[in-house]
């Protein structure tokens, strides 16, 4: 594999800008993660295909990432390449007639809500303050508890590496809590939301309602990756690892949040080995008192996969 010689074949060949050894503390909120041998920020579609196709040429691995909100990166790096969706992947495009917001893939998840709200349409409001992208919110299946944006996917088109554009309808993909039957090896490039028409004050005081439980429950202060284990069925995980004693406990720069136990902030300094060392302490405390074993909802990057 070299990457070298993609970075060489790619550079000026294609309408994207690419960076060699960039460190990923830079493109996660955790702001941790070494280096990424090559970060490619592709514009249009005809850069992402032939960037996929000299990456698979070269033997380089690769991943999208929206924001790095949802992603634990490696202290040691990832040796592959990362690519972000920008320039035609971030439009955002709304019909008040047909009640649907269509966006790119590397549109704001912020701006894709805010538009809805300014249009009138309800709907995602379980989404108002998630960061991150709408690729990364489709991937996620992002959203409250309960409530996500699957639900409200129309449609949505995808890249299949080595053979094109694929179009799903909404109803034929299975949305589960935090979980997509998307295959991994997609790359999400646009999806259309089905909202309905509804008074925009109400939007808008529901959404504040949300923010407000937001503030007063999750840790904002300090860089974190939201949520970092699923919720098991009817149970809450935070209340778990916190009835094991364990808000507050830390880890070198980490610390298991004492506003919400299931947020691990980085409290300054914090290397990956930290935030896993506090995964596999909570994890090990809550399977020896309760038999549950957690499974994270944080993705991870680098590690030898
Ligand atoms: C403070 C805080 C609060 C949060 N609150 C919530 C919450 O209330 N609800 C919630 O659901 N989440 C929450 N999150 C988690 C996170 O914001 C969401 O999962 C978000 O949708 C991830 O978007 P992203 O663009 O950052 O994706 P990333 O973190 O960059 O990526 C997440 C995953 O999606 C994949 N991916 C990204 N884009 C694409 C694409 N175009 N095609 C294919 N795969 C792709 C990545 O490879 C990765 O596996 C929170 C995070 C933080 C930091």
């Amino acid at each position: 594999m070299s990457v070298f010689n993609a970075y060489m074949t790619l550079s000026g060949a294609v309408d994207a800008d690419f960076v060699r050894d960039e460190p990923l503390s830079r493109r996660t909120s955790y702001r941790i993660g070494g280096p990424a041998a090559l970060v490619a920020h592709v514009r249009d579609y005809a850069a992402l295909v032939r960037t996929v196709e000299v990456l698979a040429d070269e033997g380089v691995r690769w991943v999208v990432l929206g924001k790095g909100t949802n992603v634990l990166a490696d202290d040691a790096g990832y040796d592959g390449c990362v690519i972000l969706l920008e320039g035609e992947f971030a439009r955002v495009n709304v019909s008040v007639e047909d009640a649907t917001v269509t966006a790119g893939a590397g549109a704001a998840l912020s701006r894709v809500v805010n538009e809805a709200l300014r249009a009138g349409l309800s709907g995602i409001e379980p989404c108002v303050g998630v960061p991150g992208t709408f690729g990364g919110a489709i991937s996620m299946n992002a959203g409250s508890r309960r409530e996500w944006i699957g639900r409200r996917v129309r449609d949505l088109v995808v890249y299949r590496p080595g053979e094109g554009m694929h179009r799903y309808e909404g109803g034929e993909i299975e949305w589960g809590y935090r979980a997509t039957s998307i295959p991994t090896s997609e790359v999400i490039l646009e999806a259309t939301l089905s909202l309905m028409p509804a008074d925009k004050d109400a939007i808008a005081a529901d959404m504040d309602a949300r923010l407000r439980r937001r503030r007063q429950s999750q840790p904002l202060s300090h860089p974190s990756c939201g949520s970092v284990f699923r919720n098991p069925p009817d149970r809450s995980v935070g209340a778990l690892i916190e009835s094991c004693g364990l808000a507050g406990a830390s880890q070198g720069g980490a610390q298991i949040s004492e506003a919400h136990a299931n947020f691990i902030v980085n409290r300054g300094g914090a290397t990956s080995s930290d935030v896993l060392a506090l995964m596999t302490r909570a994890h090990d405390a809550v399977r020896a008192r309760y038999g549950i074993d957690l499974a994270p909802e944080v993705k991870f990057l680098g590690f030898g996969g």
